[in-house]
């Protein structure tokens, strides 16, 4: 067991846990600032998914199509289907064109029009004029606009001096009887040794947890630690019933084909050879919302027109926008299928299917980055010391669906609102509170709990049962009897969990007890999304129930909120009024 006193401390202004696009912009504001900043990562910073990013990140630029801000709030609250909180969701539209110009000065290297502009390609759910022509308003480098973006900032923050750990993982927030946030308990991963790093402001910013299904188009990292030591300190998180299935990913496989290739001109086709968003959304087509196109893509394919000998997928066509239109807007894709399928997407059509992509739900906060909690008085309280954006956090901007190209810009504009709340804060608290050891224990035991021996069931066969579990039980369409199955079913792995073994108990790089705490990380937010998609009686946006059809606005607009002791949950209003504009009321979502 390990005594408490020999752990090493290290102090800082702020503890930002997570090096992907949300953290390292937040962190960038605050070395900036002269703070003294600590990076947790578990990888090494510019393998964080932020890399992954394919299509690009949103602005209003204008340059391709006529824009505004203001259409794009329209068209990202439309998305949500009126569930995204709308002051944010005009705050992040409105600061977008000035930040995506700031990360071209700070070093992006975008794809550029003919007059030397950023490039700008059409992406779904983007409209003119508040739902008329499609706009194009996603700004990309090619389809590696998230390597882009990553590099960039780490290299900002190395010049700003920013303190890295990498490679170490954090196990949990460090919490005072006042309910306040220290900082945290990490374990550095080469050593096996853990460390406490005591900070006056802790940000989360640890990703989504796309991990929880079998078929997904996210890294093997995500899974879900922020929500889990959120959860493990006794706030709640919010709207974890909506998941985001990306309709395009390799069938079988599970990797994401941007929606950019629909955005160059791409299509889908069935097994007749029938373009059947035609009929779905007759409009926007194949850029329509996502969470349209993937139950569009689940109907064909459950409706036997599905493609190949099992009928199970539907094609991708790009083939007609000749080598060079894939060579120069879509190379990573052509890479992709090549290795993956064997096959030359810009000669033949790619079979895809939907696959799990995008976590819409996380940690509550509001449009400032700082966590928020139920107050006495009814309304909302910040937990002093603590912030969280990116994926990992619900500001809500997305609401029950994500617009793609809009993470990247979450990402970046409330990295850097957090940052500058931060710094107000360490202006009025100059001083570390007092550590609180009993805020210490918890993690200690969560650490001396996977050195038991003996014999027990293995972390990779529990996590593989909940990986199938969530996708047959909570996948793209949903319905009473088989979520309640499903929970049943993601309470005894949670079970099970408890008495499971590590056969390896060496300490240096243990990548086997990692495993061991990140799957207990993804079964809380496992038991979180079935517990609310479970509750949740009506469909909206990716949350889409059979046996509820309909969008039930007077008594469903409202965020969920689950505990984890007891598996509670609350509800909280929809923030319907923006800072300066009239709002957009409910009403049907058509395309
Ligand atoms: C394949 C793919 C393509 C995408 N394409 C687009 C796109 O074109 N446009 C768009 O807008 N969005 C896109 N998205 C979504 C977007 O990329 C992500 O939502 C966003 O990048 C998340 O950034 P983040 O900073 O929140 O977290 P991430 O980039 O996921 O970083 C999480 C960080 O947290 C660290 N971490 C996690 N847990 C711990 C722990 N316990 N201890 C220490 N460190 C920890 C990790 O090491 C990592 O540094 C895409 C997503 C995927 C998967």
């Amino acid at each position: 067991m390990l005594v408490k006193s020999a752990v090493p401390i290290r102090r800082f202004d702020t503890l930002v846990i997570g090096a992907g696009g949300g953290g390292l912009r937040a962190a960038l504001q605050l070395s900036q600032a002269e703070a003294t900043v600590a990076v947790v990562s578990k990888v090494f910073p510019t393998r964080s998914h932020t890399v992954a990013a394919q299509g690009g990140v949103n602005a209003a630029l204008g340059n391709v199509t006529p824009d505004n801000w203001h259409w794009h709030m329209y068209d990202t609250v439309k998305g949500s289907d009126f569930l995204g909180d709308q002051d944010a969701i005009e705050y992040m539209c409105r600061a977008a064109s000035r930040l995506v110009v700031e990360l071209e000065h700070a070093g992006v290297p975008f794809s550029r029009l003919d007059n030397g502009k950023i490039y700008q390609r059409a992406f779904g759910g983007q409209s003119q004029n508040f739902g008329g022509d499609q706009a194009s308003r996603t700004c990309a480098a090619a389809d590696r606009t998230g390597h882009a973006i990553l590099h960039s900032l780490y290299q900002q923050n190395i010049r700003a001096k920013t303190h890295f750990f990498d490679e170490y993982y954090a196990i949990d927030l460090i919490k005072d009887a006042e309910g306040a946030i220290l900082g945290a308990v990490v374990l550095e991963i080469e050593t096996g040794e853990p460390l406490i790093i005591e900070a006056k402001t802790t940000l989360l910013a640890t990703g989504g947890v796309g991990r929880l299904f079998r078929n997904n188009t996210n890294a093997r990292i995500n899974t879900g630690d922020g929500m889990g030591m959120v959860l493990r300190a006794g706030i709640p998180i919010e709207d974890m019933e909506f998941f985001q299935f990306h309709p395009t990913g390799i069938a079988g496989k599970g990797m994401l084909i941007t929606e950019g290739a629909r955005g160059e001109g791409g299509y889908l086709l069935n097994k007749d050879g029938e373009r059947f968003m035609e009929r779905y959304a007759p409009h926007a087509k194949d850029l329509a919302s996502r969470d349209v196109v993937s139950r569009a893509i689940a109907t064909e394919v459950r409706e036997g027109r599905g493609c190949g000998p099992e009928g199970d997928y539907v094609l991708l066509k790009v083939d007609h926008l000749g080598e060079e239109v894939v060579n120069k807007r879509l190379p990573g894709i052509r890479d992709m299928v090549k290795t993956f399928l064997h096959i030359d997407p810009s000669k033949q059509p790619i079979p895809v299917f939907p696959t799990a992509h995008y976590t819409m739900g996380g940690i509550p906060t509001n449009r400032f980055g700082e966590v928020v909690q139920s107050g006495a008085d009814g309304g909302e309280e910040p937990v002093p010391g603590l912030y969280a954006v990116g994926e990992c956090a619900c500001v809500s901007v997305h609401g029950a669906n994500r617009l793609g190209g809009n993470s990247l810009l979450d990402i970046v504009v409330f990295g850097r609102a957090a940052g500058n709340r931060i710094i107000e804060y360490l202006r009025d608290h100059r001083y570390h509170r007092h550590m609180s050891w009993p805020g210490v224990d918890g993690a200690l035991a969560r650490l001396a709990r996977w050195d038991q021996r003996g014999e027990g069931e293995s972390v990779a066969q529990l996590r593989n049962e909940l990986q199938k579990a969530m996708e047959h039980y909570c996948g793209v369409f949903r319905t009473e009897d088989v979520l309640r199955e499903g929970l049943e079913k993601v309470k005894e792995i949670e079970r099970r969990l408890a008495d499971a073994r590590l056969r390896d108990h060496s300490k240096v790089f243990n990548t086997a007890r990692i495993e061991a705490f990140e799957l207990e990380n993804l079964v809380d937010a496992g038991l979180a999304t079935v517990t609310a998609a479970l509750a949740r009686q009506e469909s909206r946006g990716a949350h889409s129930r059979i046996d509820y059809p309909e969008r039930d606005d007077q008594n469903w607009m409202k965020h969920s909120l689950y505990y984890k002791e007891g598996g509670r949950l609350t509800y909280k209003p929809v923030r319907t009024q923006p800072l300066t504009v009239e709002p957009f009321p409910p009403k049907p979502r058509v395309y």
